[in-house]
């Protein structure tokens, strides 16, 4: 399959493949819980516009969920295709499956962490990937595959090794820490975002539900009893806050590079 023409067909500039050495351990173990044959995982993002930021929050949240939808449709067409080449499949789904980990939501692949491995980015303070190209507006979704070579076997492309991935995408964080001050939830901290706290989620979960929605979480299969809830759940939120986003320093810049 040549994926690059599928994604050109699809009007997907940005993705990459992460394979399974070149993952944490822990999220190696996420991949292969998720789909066992796992070998590796493409990854694919678009980028919310930056003028999205500056409309209404349904105007936003509805531009964004489009965006989420779409990427969601590509992978489950990645999927099908190949699958229908032998090739084991399995698309990372848009809503669910999550689950709590050290009091914190993560999603069940972490795509964030799989895109930095597939050299998209790095990781930011405000947890979130920012891209060279497009800073933190990248949205995400991704396959797993039962395959590792699925980019150079048909281009000729070298598989890249995760070092010289590291060296290649050096830190775009600064550091500066201007999404942790920015958040008015303090939601932000060396762990990561408590989503709890976050405003665009705590609206949903008031503090004293809390407990329940993480044991909820926690139960597996009540969380998929909820799953074909999820997606009346996702467009009936709207995002309240997306400061740690705007804040950042390399929110609008293309090509931003550092000092
Ligand atoms: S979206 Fe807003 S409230 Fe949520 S973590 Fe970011 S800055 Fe904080
Ligand atoms: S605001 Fe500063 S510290 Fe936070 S992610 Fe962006 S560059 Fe990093």
């Amino acid at each position: 399959m040549d994926l690059h023409a599928f994604f050109r067909d699809e009007t997907i500039e940005t993705y990459g493949e992460a394979a399974l050495p070149s993952l944490s351990e822990r999220d190696r173990g996420y991949v292969q819980e998720f789909f066992s044959p796992g070998e590796s995982v493409i990854v694919l993002g678009k980028a919310v516009p930056k003028e999205a930021y500056s409309l209404s929050p349904r105007e936003q949240t509805e531009i964004m969920l489009g965006i989420a939808e779409a990427l969601n449709d590509t992978a489950i067409r990645l999927e099908s295709q190949l699958t229908s080449e032998g090739i084991p499949a399995r698309h990372i789904p848009l809503y669910l499956p999550i689950r709590i980990e050290d009091g914190r939501v993560r999603g069940v692949v972490r795509l964030k962490q799989v895109a930095a491995a597939a050299g998209l980015g790095t990781l930011g303070k405000n947890t979130l990937l920012l891209n060279p190209e497009h800073g933190p507006r990248l949205l995400l979704s991704g396959v797993v595959t039962g395959r590792s070579d699925l980019f150079n076997t048909k281009n000729g492309q070298e598989q890249k090794n995760p070092e010289d991935s590291i060296k290649e995408n050096p830190d775009i964080c600064i550091g500066c820490g201007k999404c942790i001050r920015a958040c008015p939830a303090s939601a932000i901290g060396p762990d990561g975002v408590d989503v709890f706290r976050c405003r665009t989620i705590s609206p949903w979960v008031p503090g004293p539900v809390v407990p329940i929605a993480k044991w909820l979480i926690g139960r597996q299969l009540l969380l998929r009893c909820m799953a074909p809830l999820a997606p009346w759940i996702a467009k009936t939120a709207t995002i309240r806050c997306s400061r740690c986003v705007t804040e950042c320093p390399v929110f609008g810049d293309r090509n931003w590079t550092q000092e």
